[in-house]
């Protein structure tokens, strides 16, 4: 195996990382400052639109980066080469059922839903200073990285936005959801860092955290956040009405403890 294919995780990255920890530092103002900039593709990292208004902050070096499209020139310039080990949150909200119900719409009816779906749900990662790592299909995966954050506790910060994730789908309310959405979050360490070749480059986490996370997603009843034991751990003072579950997730050979926060349980007995 050629080791030059590899991701650089040497003692270099560790330098790297320290140096984009300030940066994202020093960023965290203009993020704060950039995320009420509306319009389309933005650095994954500091949100600097590239369209619109967004042309103007281009010409002041925050266009697109050249080797990752996903990040601004500035953000990946300070940002290391390969990756880094760091602490993260990651969130994934799916839609359930998302195959059947294409079944029974037409093309451009699944356009406007995904669309709809997106825009709700990046808005709410947006306004809880999370990095939207994808959008797949029926999924969005985010991640909350503290450096880039206002402080206060991460984990905190992901169960408040899973739950205002579900209530812009209109669970928690009068009436019924639009979507059925559920939502899986976990927190610990990650591999942080652009991965990929020459082709197709992406900006991402990668470990077992973003496993768990979509797999919990994945046990999630419509109107449910389920959240890691570790994760609720750090959240549970005044959230009592969690209830526990111990989960057999695929490619685990323990079964795992979670907790679930439910905004959709009486409309799911209801029905
Ligand atoms: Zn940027």
């Amino acid at each position: 195996m050629d080791a030059s294919n590899d991701v650089p995780i040497s003692d270099a990255s560790q330098e790297w990382a320290r140096s984009f920890a300030r940066h994202a530092r020093r960023e965290r103002r203009y993020r704060r400052l950039m995320r009420h900039v509306p319009s389309g593709p933005r650095c994954k990292l500091c949100y600097t639109p590239f369209r619109g208004f967004g042309r103007v902050i281009a010409r002041l070096g925050r266009g697109p980066s050249r080797k990752n499209p996903t990040l601004c020139a500035t953000c990946l310039e300070d940002g290391p080469e390969g990756g880094f080990e760091t602490e993260a949150g990651v969130v994934f909200a799916d839609i359930r059922g998302f195959t059947s119900l294409a079944e029974s719409l037409e093309p451009k009816e699944i356009a406007v839903l995904t669309n709809r779906f997106y825009r709700a749900t990046t808005k709410v990662f947006v306004d809880h200073e999370a990095i939207i790592d994808k959008l797949v299909g029926d999924e969005v995966m985010a991640v909350f990285w503290p450096p880039l954050m206002a402080g206060g506790d991460p984990r905190e910060e992901m169960v408040a936005a899973g739950l205002d994730l579900l209530r812009a789908v209109g669970y928690g309310a009068d009436g019924d959801a639009w979507l059925a959405l559920g939502v899986g979050a976990d927190f610990g360490s990650t591999f942080m860092g652009n991965v990929g070749g020459e082709y197709a480059r992406d900006w991402t986490v990668l470990g077992d955290v973003v496993n768990v996370a979509s797999r919990l997603q994945n046990a999630a009843e419509p109107g449910q956040l389920i959240v890691s034991g570790s994760v609720y751990e750090a959240v549970k003072g005044g959230r009592d009405g969690a209830a526990r579950l111990e989960l057999d997730l695929k490619g685990k050979r323990e079964s795992v403890t979670a907790y679930a926060l439910d905004l959709g349980a009486d409309r799911r007995t209801g029905s």
